[in-house]
């Protein structure tokens, strides 16, 4: 199989080609076309499982094909660690090259004041730490979820681990419930499934 059979635009084939992604990994052979349908996505996958460019694929063609006259922050992906947010940062940065989406990062050791102002710009995707992301929620000058489109919970269960339950929580209740949301995890535990209930709707799991 090749990326070039998913109908996806030029600008993605062309980051894509850039990154040195030829053939789609398991996972986003079989999570882009359901994300693309606009579906929830229940993911069961590690990391080097090429998860990262199965969420972002699709949701940069959604911000290419739904452009939006006003600014505002249509994508939050959150990740359990500052390192990890900063390489899906990365991964993200390079498949948007060709496109004009922008995107922030937000995560803990970086000032909050130059973050509040590149979130004052209403960037389309926003990469965070759900600590983070909290404290600028509840500084909310900077930052409300309620333009979401799409919520992306990257390695859920490391996220639950860390003891961000009731962060993740409160995001998610803030979103507006016509999202899509894609949910990631390695493991599938009870704090899980409460997470999912709660995030997730008729999703579409897709197990590797
Ligand atoms: P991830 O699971 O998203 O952290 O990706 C793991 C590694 O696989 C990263 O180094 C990616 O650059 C690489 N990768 C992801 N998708 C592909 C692909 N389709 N072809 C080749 N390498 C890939």
């Amino acid at each position: 199989q090749s990326f070039n059979l998913m109908n996806l635009s030029r600008p993605i084939l062309k980051g894509l080609a850039q990154l040195g992604f030829t053939k789609p990994t398991p996972i986003q052979a079989r999570a882009i076309p359901i994300a693309l349908l606009g579906k929830d996505i229940c993911g069961g996958a590690v990391t080097g499982s090429g998860k990262t460019a199965a969420f972002f694929v699709p949701i940069l063609e959604r911000l290419l094909y739904r452009p939006r006259k006003n600014p505002a922050i249509r994508v939050l992906v959150l990740c359990p660690t500052r390192e990890l947010a900063i390489q899906c940062h990365s991964v993200a940065t390079k498949l948007a090259a060709f496109t004009d989406v922008n995107m922030c990062l937000c995560v803990g050791g970086l000032p909050m004041r130059a973050q509040e102002t590149e979130l004052r710009q209403r960037p389309d995707i926003v990469i965070a730490t759900p600590g983070r992301l909290i404290d600028h929620l509840h500084n909310s000058r900077s930052f409300t979820v309620e333009t979401l489109e799409i919520l992306v919970m990257d390695e859920a269960d490391r996220m639950l681990e860390d003891g961000f339950k009731a962060e993740l929580t409160e995001i998610v209740e803030n979103c507006p419930r016509s999202r899509q949301t894609m949910l990631f995890s390695a493991t599938m535990t009870q704090n899980i499934d409460e997470l999912i209930r709660l995030s997730l709707h008729k999703p579409a799991l897709v197990q590797i």
